[in-house]
């Protein structure tokens, strides 16, 4: 059982802004008992514009369910709200044991279920999760849309969750830290001896191998969540 008061902390590490909400570290219902999955929402909020306007429901609940619904709010800004550090009301019942209240995460991103996600928010919900993967010790594996863990739920609305799960999973490995300016140096070497070397490769010829690379890396990062994915059942 624990107030999950480093949740801030690990918000800002995925480099969007962060708003605490006032009283976030005590509001829960209860403290968190553990922290095994996460679960993504869209909060059916309102069509009109303001960046988050479901705060007020996702913090104190509407009528017949209170709150807080879910530990996380996410703006269609990409700007993260820190809700509550406790226990959160966003998904019973559930049809996986790692997606409970009682041991999963909920973050609820701003949308009327029909609006298309501007990319920042997108970006934002992304790092989000993997931040959280990394925190908690979890693989992308154990991040589930609402409409994964209970039948009855459509949200998060057009996002294919498991293509989500690729990009979290590229995240959490840190492929950013790839250090291009070598592979650029190495790649401009073998097309400046292009002329006279047979085995150099001109730039289309490198761009394809790249694609191919990445194909390949995709096809087998797949082969391993739907192996993880299984794994959870
Ligand atoms: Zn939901």
């Amino acid at each position: 059982m624990q107030w999950l008061t480093q949740l801030a902390e690990v918000a800002r590490r995925t480099g969007h802004p962060v708003t605490e909400v006032t009283g976030w570290k005590t509001r829960g219902h209860g403290p968190q008992p553990a922290v095994e999955g996460i679960v993504c929402h869209h909060s059916a909020g309102p069509s009109g514009g303001g960046d988050y306007p479901s705060l007020a429901v996702v913090r104190s609940g509407r009528p017949g369910l209170d709150g807080p619904l879910s530990q996380f709010g996410l703006g269609r800004s990409g700007r993260i709200y820190v809700i509550a550090a406790g226990r959160c009301w966003h998904n019973a019942p559930s049809t996986s044991g790692y997606h409970t209240n009682s041991n999963s995460i909920g973050i609820e991103a701003e949308s009327d279920g029909r609006q298309p996600w501007p990319a920042i928010q997108l970006d934002a919900y992304r790092k989000l999760c993997a931040e959280l993967c990394k925190e908690f010790g979890l693989s992308a594996a154990r991040v589930k849309g609402h409409k994964e863990v209970n039948t009855a739920k459509p949200d998060p609305h057009s996002i294919n969750m498991h293509d989500f799960r690729l990009q979290v999973a590229r995240l959490i490995e840190g492929d950013d830290d790839v250090d291009v300016d070598a592979v650029w140096h190495d790649a401009r070497i073998k097309m400046n001896k292009g002329e006279k070397d047979e085995t150099a490769v001109s730039p289309a010829a490198f761009l394809q191998r790249i694609e191919t690379e990445q194909d390949r890396i995709k096809a087998m990062l797949t082969q391993v969540l739907v192996r993880l994915d299984a794994l959870d059942r």
